[in-house]
């Protein structure tokens, strides 16, 4: 009986991958420019917080566009690194940039810098200063080879759109290899880990009203282990004259994007994918981000329209609630 009773703990360990009474404990910390929370349950020593906020920190002085130390700051401004996952992310961004049409281009941080969101005092450009920035642009101005990358005189780059999701990537295999479930917001991404404990259920996640963020506009159901990430033009933006001017640039002009997208969010299974296709689709603007979806099956989205409507890509329909919303057919 006793020997019965512990496979039937065995398995369920390997169903769920943490088992626990639903007790859990918030850590909160400020790295890579957010407020982030990651609420642990079976973690009662908190060695996995402990580990997950040192990476979180870690990981933080390695990307950073401005700690003066950090691995991103040496490439812009000596154009060469040889920093492995400097390397590892430029790769990964490359396929983002190709796979979304220039959509997602971490080349344009020139602009975001131009525009004062790097420190954060912003201004209109000058139409030809835009111009001049946008020469910088373009992922043919980085070269990677035999673990090394350069970039071509004057080119900056900016993990700032995938940065989250490859954290929340590294701290969900860390946290499934321990048996520790949880859900970790790192800003604007969401991670969920595992099955909430006790009754393996879902994972409840809110969408955030880009009118008023501290209410929520839809919940969304999440399964397992997914990653649920949010860009949006309420996250970090300034108004001059009456015009909004967010965070998300379009690398073909190098000026904030004016979609007609209030934000977007992708639910996927890797966290860097999501993380670059929020951005990604929030350039695209709605029907762009439609038709991108509908060539795609590794995600499913939620997107915010200017005029208040909500669209729900097919296969999420029955995830979510609380709102009325317009499915988006395969
Ligand atoms: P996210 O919040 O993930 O949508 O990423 C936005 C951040 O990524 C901005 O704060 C910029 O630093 C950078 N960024 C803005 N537009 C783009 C873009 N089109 N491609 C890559 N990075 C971008
Ligand atoms: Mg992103």
């Amino acid at each position: 009986m006793k020997r019965l009773s512990a496979i039937l703990l065995a398995l369920a360990l390997l169903l769920t991958g943490c088992a626990g009474d639903g007790a859990y404990t918030d850590t909160t910390l400020y790295a890579m420019d957010t407020a982030m929370n990651l609420r642990l349950y079976d973690d009662a020593d908190g060695a996995a917080a402990a580990w997950l906020q040192q990476y979180l920190t870690q990981l933080d002085d390695t990307l950073s566009v401005t700690k003066k130390d950090s691995a991103v700051w040496a490439l812009n401004n000596t154009g060469r690194t040889e920093d492995a996952l400097v390397c590892e992310l430029l790769q990964q961004a490359l396929l983002l940039t190709e796979r979304t049409g220039g959509a997602l281009d971490v080349t344009v941080y020139p602009a975001v810098q131009l525009w004062g969101f790097t420190g954060q005092v912003y201004q209109v450009p000058a139409p030809e200063q835009t111009q001049a920035v946008l020469e910088r642009i373009g992922s043919s101005h980085v070269h990677l080879s035999d673990g090394e990358a350069t970039l071509d005189r004057d080119c900056q780059v900016d993990f700032g759109a995938l940065a989250k999701g490859y954290a929340a990537d590294q701290c969900r295999a860390y946290l499934e290899e321990k048996g520790v479930c949880g859900v970790l917001s790192l800003g604007g991404n969401v991670q969920t880990v595992g099955e909430k404990p006790p009754f393996h259920q879902s994972w409840t996640v809110g969408i955030q009203n880009p009118d008023d963020p501290q209410t929520y506009l839809a919940t969304l159901q999440v399964k397992g282990s997914k990653a649920i990430v949010t860009s949006g033009d309420y996250q970090r933006y300034f108004e001059s004259d009456g015009v909004r001017y967010c965070h998300i640039f379009d690398p073909a002009t190098a000026e904030p994007v004016q979609s007609d997208l209030r934000s977007v969010t992708v639910i996927a299974d890797s966290g860097l994918l999501a993380d670059g296709l929020s951005t990604a689709l929030f350039v695209m603007g709605l029907d762009g981000a439609a038709t991108f979806w509908q060539g795609s099956d590794d995600f499913e989205a939620v997107l915010v329209a200017d005029d208040g409507t909500i669209y729900v890509t097919q296969g999420l329909q029955d995830a979510v609630s609380d709102c009325t919303f317009t499915v988006i057919p395969r």
